[in-house]
């Protein structure tokens, strides 16, 4: 998912509009923009891209001077429009807007525990809690109620929270997700990633810190508090996929730091051939990368069409490569004959590889190397990732030799661990969990 807040500029919501049109890539399904004008809180979310869900008509609505944005990309809850957020209430204090993009690992059993006293759910979002416990507490002041609600919840979560006069922008203590914030006019915004300040011309200030809260308040400069102790273990996959290589996450360059994946795997496995092929485009700064490190040209020998949304019409037996070749086409007069690396970001279930693979072959490819710009993905992510659970993660079944066989590659082989780290200058404060394992929060059932 993605978030975007701003504070104290004029038609807040038409620049959510434009942050969230810039973090489009971190969830296609639902959209959704809440704004104040001091006194009253407007609210218009829905279905499909941000372009779908507004029109003109819709964001003149949303009036004031501070607004909170959402793209979602469904991991706790259901695919509906009831799940999209921001979430809305009116409670004794007022009303209150919440974006949150993370997951809660104690989800389930606060909400057990919150129906068993009674309260009444609107969706099944993790995030709905929070609106609970903050309605419920018994603290005078909605920044004490925010606290008491947050050391309440586990697991990942940047959160802008929206009152008629203030905002809230807060990060777990591990830090999951990544959440910056940015000057803009008089005013301040708050987003995911900072290729949305890019694009409404907000100037980067620094990122919000694991465990800190920043309350904007207006005619006063933001609060930092530190709730917790910070324990990073920020998401390294934000690097390897999530995340959009023009935005600096966690302080870094996507696109440098993918290069430098690619770089590393040409290191750790080099092979002989005639070209470098990215799987588009989750494979192209990396493929550089491979191919600067190697000497091995660079080509486009797969191009991929744009313009392929969800497919509504499930190809049937007969037809069922189309899916994969709606997406993505390879140019033969490049390929035939060619002995080709072919490098991509991950390997999920293993279903794009073999058709890639295939249709290479098919189309006169000699030989097909595949190389992973990350380790093989063994475990499901609890932190906000949408990873499929673990018997449909191919890596957690096969090993590398009958992954290989699986998806008919001549030779396959991922990035290292420690060619991972190597590439993110052996920073340890990343969580790596569904490559290696170690899991910093555990998830309750
Ligand atoms: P597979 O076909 O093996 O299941 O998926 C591999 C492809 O999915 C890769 O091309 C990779 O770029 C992409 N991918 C990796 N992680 C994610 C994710 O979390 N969400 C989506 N939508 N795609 C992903
Ligand atoms: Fe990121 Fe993987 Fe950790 Fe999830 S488990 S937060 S995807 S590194
Ligand atoms: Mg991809």
């Amino acid at each position: 998912c993605s978030v975007i807040g701003l504070f104290n500029v004029p038609e807040a919501a038409k620049y959510a509009y434009f942050g969230l049109f810039s973090l489009q890539h971190r969830g296609q399904e639902a959209a959704g923009i809440a704004s104040s004008d001091g006194e009253k809180i407007y609210i218009t979310k829905g279905r499909g891209l941000v372009t779908q869900v507004f029109d003109e008509t819709k964001l003149t609505k949303l009036i004031g001077s501070s607004a909170v944005g959402h793209t979602r990309y469904s991991t706790a809850g259901e695919d509906s429009v009831l799940d999209a957020q921001p979430i809305f209430a009116r409670y004794d204090l007022g009303q209150i807007a919440v974006v949150h993009n993370g997951n809660l690992t104690n989800a389930k059993q606060v909400r057990r525990e919150l129906i068993k006293e009674g309260a009444i759910f609107q969706t099944f979002m993790d995030t709905e809690n929070l609106i609970h416990l903050i309605a419920r507490s018994h603290k005078e002041h909605l920044y004490d109620r925010i606290i008491e609600a947050l050391q309440q919840i586990e697991g990942a979560y940047s959160l802008i929270l929206l009152s008629r006069k203030k905002m809230f922008a807060v990060r777990d203590p591990y830090g999951f997700r990544p959440l910056s914030m940015a000057k803009l006019g008089d005013g301040w915004v708050v987003a995911s990633e900072t290729c949305a300040f890019d694009l409404i011309g907000a100037e980067y200030v620094r990122d919000i810190r694991p465990g800190e809260l920043v309350v904007f308040e207006e005619g006063k400069e933001p609060r930092s508090i530190q709730v917790f102790e910070p324990t990073p273990h920020k998401c390294i996959f934000e690097y390897i996929y999530f995340a959009r290589p023009d935005s600096n996450i966690f302080g870094k360059n996507v696109y440098k730091l993918r290069k430098a994946m690619g770089r590393e795997l040409a290191k750790e496995y080099p092979v002989e051939a005639d070209m470098v092929v990215p799987v588009p485009d989750s494979g192209v700064a990396s493929a550089i990368g491979y191919s600067e490190e190697s000497g091995i040209p660079f080509e486009l020998g797969i191009i991929r069409n744009h313009y392929v949304g969800r497919t509504f019409i499930e190809p049937t037996q007969a037809i069922r490569d189309l899916k994969v070749k709606m997406k993505l086409n390879p140019i033969k007069n490049v390929i035939k004959g060619k002995r080709l690396v072919v490098i991509d970001d991950s390997i999920v279930r293993g279903t794009t590889s073999k058709k890639i693979v295939n249709i290479l072959k098919d189309f006169g490819a000699k030989e097909v190397h595949m190389r992973i710009s990350a380790p093989p993905t063994t475990g499901p992510c609890y932190y906000g990732v949408d990873t499929p659970t673990k018997e449909e993660l191919i890596s957690s079944r096969y090993s590398v030799e009958e992954t290989r066989k699986y998806i008919g590659a001549d030779t396959l082989a991922y990035l290292s661990i420690d060619g991972l780290l190597r590439s993110v200058g052996n920073d340890l404060s990343y969580c790596m969990a569904c490559f290696d394992g170690n899991y910093p929060v555990p998830l309750k059932e």
